[in-house]
């Protein structure tokens, strides 16, 4: 999306205007649901020592949150990816990043934001898919300088793609100078998610955030005036097929990924809080400078926190594996991923 005229995105979909006629271009290097060499790309981003088969690369897993309250109140959770990306811009390791933005009721877009103060107004999370990468597409080559992406788990893979694959005259890789991952369970199909809310007659307009929080298995919808709880099942009718074939829970290609903080403690104490995994040199250096400027708040992280994510992260790689195999037919054919791939062969069954 972004980078050619031939694909749009509409209705919440991807749609091919025209019939193409190349055998493959940058759009099948950089997708994140074509075969790659995956083992390759982990080696040109981060340390082997650091690599875990659940989670990918993990310099340091923590509990953080933003210490201004302010950022708190407008975020998801702790604020971390909003606070991480002010410091971001504030110390120069950007100069601007690409965030979701709502586009009408339910889709939306990514927005590229270069006033820092502006970026607190698109916090918190949409379930809904926002084409981040598009927007990245769009820019001009170098025009931006070094640019900033909050990227969905198969955003982060596409990313980097685009980092690694080396394609002549392609000069627009050099220009991206963080990339920040959100753990992933699925994302909502918009046209589904809009028939739910229909049902519990909440008005999409009214709708100033959702969330699932620990333990619960619902999904709340806030509006000024009220909360509504959805049970899990219904919301799993909502998600988006291509999600079931995604092994990858926790954006394991970003320079750092964030989560919720779902276990280990008091639950709505946690709900405040984001688990913070840093995974690249240039992931460390931003967490490191967030702790010394105190824009972050960070606790070290109980090890049952770690051990939990794992195992949720390696449910979701065995699902996903048993789904492509399903839809292959052939537990030899996976589809965009190798059968030889070290993290393939440990979780497929
Ligand atoms: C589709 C989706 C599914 C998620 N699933 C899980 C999960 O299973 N487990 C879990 O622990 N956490 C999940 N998260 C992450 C979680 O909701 C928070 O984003 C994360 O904890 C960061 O919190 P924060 O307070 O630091 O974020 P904030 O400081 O509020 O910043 C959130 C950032 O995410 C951007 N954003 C919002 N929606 C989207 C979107 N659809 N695509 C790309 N960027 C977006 C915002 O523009 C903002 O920059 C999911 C998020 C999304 C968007």
């Amino acid at each position: 999306m972004g980078l050619c005229p031939y694909h749009v995105i509409y209705a919440d979909r991807t749609v091919q205007l025209f019939d193409c006629d190349l055998q493959d271009g940058k759009c099948y290097a950089f997708c994140p649901r074509t075969p790659a060499d995956y083992g390759k790309i982990r080696e040109s981003l981060f340390d082997a020592v650091d690599m875990t088969m659940e989670i990918g690369a993990v310099q340091g897993f923590y509990l953080s949150r933003a210490a201004d309250w302010r950022v708190r109140e407008k975020a998801q959770h702790g604020g971390t990816v909003t606070a991480l990306l002010e410091l971001a811009i504030t110390c120069g390791l950007i100069r601007c990043a690409v965030v979701s933005s709502k586009n009408g009721a339910f889709e939306q877009e990514g927005r590229l934001i270069d006033d820092k103060s502006q970026l607190r107004d698109y916090a918190k999370s949409r379930f809904t898919v926002s084409p981040a990468v598009a927007a990245f597409h769009r820019l001009t080559d170098g025009a931006a300088g070094k640019v900033g992406m909050v990227a969905t788990p198969c955003q982060a893979l596409a990313l980097a793609k685009i980092r690694t694959a080396k394609i002549p005259g392609y000069a627009k890789a050099d220009s991206l100078g963080l990339v920040i991952g959100l753990f992933c369970g699925w994302t909502l199909s918009a046209e589904r998610f809009q028939a739910l809310l229909g049902r519990y007659q909440v008005s999409p307009e009214a709708l100033t955030g959702m969330d699932i929080p620990a333990g619960k298995n619902i999904l709340e919808l806030y509006t000024d005036q009220t909360v509504t709880s959805v049970p899990m099942a219904e919301v799993d009718a909502c998600v988006r097929t291509a999600c079931r074939y995604c092994i990858d829970s926790t954006a394991e290609f970003a320079d750092l990924s964030v989560g919720a903080a779902r276990y280990g403690a008091d639950a709505n104490e946690m709900r405040g809080w984001n688990q913070m995994i840093v995974r690249s040199d240039r992931g460390k250096q931003l967490m490191e400078l967030a702790a010394a400027r105190g824009v972050l708040e960070i606790r070290e992280a109980p090890a049952s926190a770690l051990r939990n994510l794992k195992k949720a992260a390696a449910e979701k790689k065995r699902k996903a594996l048993k789904n492509i195999a399903e839809k292959s037919r052939s537990a030899k054919n996976l589809l965009y991923l190798k059968s030889d791939d070290p993290v393939v062969k440990k979780y497929l069954k």
